[in-house]
This record gives structure tokens, sequence and C-alpha cells, in this order.
């Protein structure tokens, strides 16, 4: 039985096609720039021999009902989709749930609506989400299908920890709070942290850094999130590629009152001309690392802004762990950046990071440890896997409904 991934935005849709027995992935690939004149829409799949395929086309593609037609046409030529039902759930990936979601959940009517209720939080992903859950629902009425939220891992956060230092009424009336995303990432390297630790996840106190284009950190005590860095929207927190993460709010007054910056204007500047951009014209950390080395002073400093703000977390985090098993690195900078991790971890033998210098310079792939084998705190590398960790919570959120219900039809139940 196999289990599909959609991440809808508003201009692509991504797939993965697992098979539940051993997650194996069947095929994966998006279609891009939905809606303009030259879409594209690529992707890969094993053949009946096991042989990696692939393709790549360029083809107009008007809307995400054509999009998702075209990749569920496409499941079915390469024979990896036998028809509806070969497919045990569809799972999706749906940005911001608010505080009505704390775990995946079964789609229908009432869960739509109050999804869309959540728009105003995520104008720019809740609906994109939205439209691919609409056009799968139509395309596969009989399968059920599950929203899996980026922010259902956060609401384990206690209100000390969520709540801002504004008037309650602006929570209580207008849902003013921080509520936290990449939870599906989080969520995955802190489960395979506590595997690799040889521990239940119940056991582990985890601090995971997040670091790609958009970047967060979570502390995690016994497999719950209890503070993250980003906020009310994805702009709080860690420098990232271009926004700014924390700031003094009064920076919007002084901007709006002395360069007559308004609304829009802010909007922009925090959350697309800031960050590593603003700081030295470049978002992209590989060729900051190449400025460097030619001497540019504006891309050593954005380093160093970017590494200074992940350590203020760092601290903040492990006192309120109290005590730390593992810091886990993930996401296209955690993963591959071993300068970043290094400049992280500097100076803290003494609180029990003993880093393993040639295994956190070596040039791996995978899941790693990169600390001595005698450091009391682990710092682990773990590739995160957003797409698998959906379709986990997808099966795992059918059986659990399915054993309290039998709701299914045996089609789609799992075997
Ligand atoms: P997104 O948040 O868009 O999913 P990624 O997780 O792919 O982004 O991370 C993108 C970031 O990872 C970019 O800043 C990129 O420069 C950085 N990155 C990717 N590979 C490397 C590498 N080998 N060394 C340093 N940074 C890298």
């Amino acid at each position: 039985m196999k289990v599909l991934v959609l991440n809808s935005g508003s201009s692509s849709i991504k797939y993965q096609l697992f098979h539940a027995a051993n997650w194996r992935v069947l095929a994966a690939g998006a279609v891009n720039r939905i809606g303009e004149p030259r879409g594209e829409f690529s992707g890969r799949w094993r053949d009946a021999d096991g042989e990696e395929q692939g393709f790549a086309l360029d083809q107009t593609i008007a809307n995400h009902r054509e999009g998702l037609g075209r990749i569920v046409a496409r499941l079915r030529e390469t024979q990896v989709l036998a028809g509806e039902g070969d497919l045990t759930a569809i799972g999706h990936r749906v940005v911001h749930g608010g505080e009505a979601f704390q775990r995946p959940t079964l789609i229908d009517g009432a869960v739509m609506a109050v999804i869309r209720g959540m728009s105003p939080l995520a104008p720019l992903h809740n609906p994109a989400n939205l439209a691919g859950i609409e056009v799968a629902l139509n395309l596969f009425p009989g399968v059920p299908q599950v929203a899996v939220f980026d922010t259902a891992f956060h609401q384990t956060m206690p209100p000390a920890a969520y709540r801002y230092a504004l008037p309650e009424e602006l929570y209580k009336a207008h849902r003013v709070r921080r509520y936290g995303f990449h939870g599906t990432s989080h969520a995955y390297v802190s489960r395979r942290a506590a595997a690799l630790l040889g521990k239940a996840p119940q056991e582990c106190n985890l601090i995971t850094l997040h670091l790609g284009n958009g970047a967060s950190a979570t502390a995690v005590r016994g497999g719950e999130s209890i503070d993250t860095s980003m906020g009310l929207t994805p702009l709080e927190g860690l420098v990232m590629g271009t926004r700014c993460g924390d700031l003094d709010p009064a920076i919007h007054f002084y901007l709006a009152n002395n360069l007559g910056m308004d609304i829009q204007a802010l909007d922009d500047l925090f959350n697309r001309r800031s960050g590593l951009l603003g700081l030295c014209g470049v978002n992209d950390m590989r060729e900051i690392h190449r400025r460097i080395g030619q001497g540019d002073s504006a891309a050593a400093l954005a380093l160093e802004v970017f590494c200074h703000r992940l350590r203020k977390y760092l601290g903040a985090y492990w006192v309120e762990l109290g005590r730390l098993d593992a810091l886990v690195f993930t996401g296209g900078i955690g993963e591959n950046d071993a300068e970043v991790r290094a400049r992280t971890c500097a100076g803290l033998e003494g609180m029990g990071i003993l880093l393993d210098e040639a295994a956190n310079q070596a040039r791996g792939q995978g899941e790693r440890r990169v600390t001595r084998a005698e450091s009391p705190v682990a710092v682990l590398v773990i590739p995160t896997n957003e797409e698998l960790e959906i379709a986990r919570q997808t099966l795992e959120a059918i059986e659990r409904i399915d054993s309290r219900s039998g709701m299914f039809p045996a089609s789609s139940t799992v075997s």
C-alpha cells in the first residue's frame, strides 16, 4: 500500500509517493510555475526493475487541478500507481494549524473550514495548501486524506513560551501568540536523534537547529517542543536567508517616522531584503563562504551575525532544558556547513560539547555524530526528511482513527 505526500504552494505542487511497508520512495517530483506561460514538470521514479528514471518537461500548467492531474497521470503511466485502491492515504502539508490542530488530522469539510479560517495568519500558504487539498479530494474521493501541520509539533509549548508580553485581548480575540514553524522537520530529527542516541524520545533533551533558507531553533524535552524561535509568523528568531529574525520592534516606528516606510515596504524589507542578503548582498551560504575567501568583510560579518544569533538561542534553550543530550543540525546549512557547526560549538567544552574536528569537517552524507565519543553532549547532523515524516504521520493518523471507529472501507485500511 502506498502513501502520497503533497506539498502545494501558491505556484507549485511537490509530491512524493512512498511504499508504506518500507518507506521506500517510489516516485518524487514537482510541478512549478503554475499559471505562468512556461511551467515546469519534473520528477523521478523507480521502474519495475528498481532502476531510477527521470524526466523534465516544460509545459503550461494552468492551475492546481491541471498540475495534480498531470502528476497522477504520470504516476499511472509509469506504473508506480495502479489506481485509487493502490493508495492507502494522501498526506498534505499545511503550514498553519493555529491552536486548532495539535496533531495530524483527517480532512473533511469542517477541517477545511478551520484551515481556511487560519489564512489571515498564513496568507501565502494556507490558501495554496487548501487548493491542493480540494483538487486531491476531487481526484481521489475514496482515499482518506490527512493534514499535517507545520505548527502542530510546537503546540506543546507552555504559555510562558508562546505568549507575547502584549495585552491579553490580542491573544484572546485575535490569536496573537507564538506558534512556531518547521514543526515537521523538528519532529523528524528529534525522533531520529533519539534513535541515534539509543534512547526513547521521552528520555531525550535536545536542541534542534533547522538551518536552511528559513531557519529555526527548537528546545525539545522528552520528545515535545517546549520553545521555538519562530513566532506568530516565520519572521521571528534566527537570522535567515532573506529574513531578519529578531528585531527591536521600535525599528518599525523609526523607519516609518523617519524614512516614510509603510507596512508593505516594511514587510518587504524584513521578509525579503534582510537576513544574510541584507547584511552582505547574497543569501546563499556557499556564496558567502566564497566571498569570505576573497576577503569580503560584509560576507564575514554576515556569517558572524548568523552564528552569534544562533548561539544566543542555544544558550537560552540549554538553560530552559537544564540538561542537554544532543544538539542537532539539519537543513541545507546545518547538514553541509562544517564551519557554521564549528563556530556554533566553539568554546563550549566546559559545557560538555567536545567537537570531533575531523568528523565535523568530513564531507559526509547521512546521519552522523560529530562529537568525540566521550563528549557529554552529542552533536548530531541529521538530514531532514519532511516528506517522510508527513507520510508516517499520515499513516499513524489513519491507523489511530481506523482502530477507533473502523470508518474506512477495507480497500483503504492498512494491511
Ligand atoms: P530551504 O529552506 O529553501 O529548504 P535548504 O534547506 O535547501 O533551503 O537550505 C538552503 C541553504 O543551504 C542555502 O543557504 C545554501 O547555501 C545552504 N547550503 C546548501 N549546501 C551547502 C553547503 N555545501 N555548504 C554550505 N551551505 C550550503
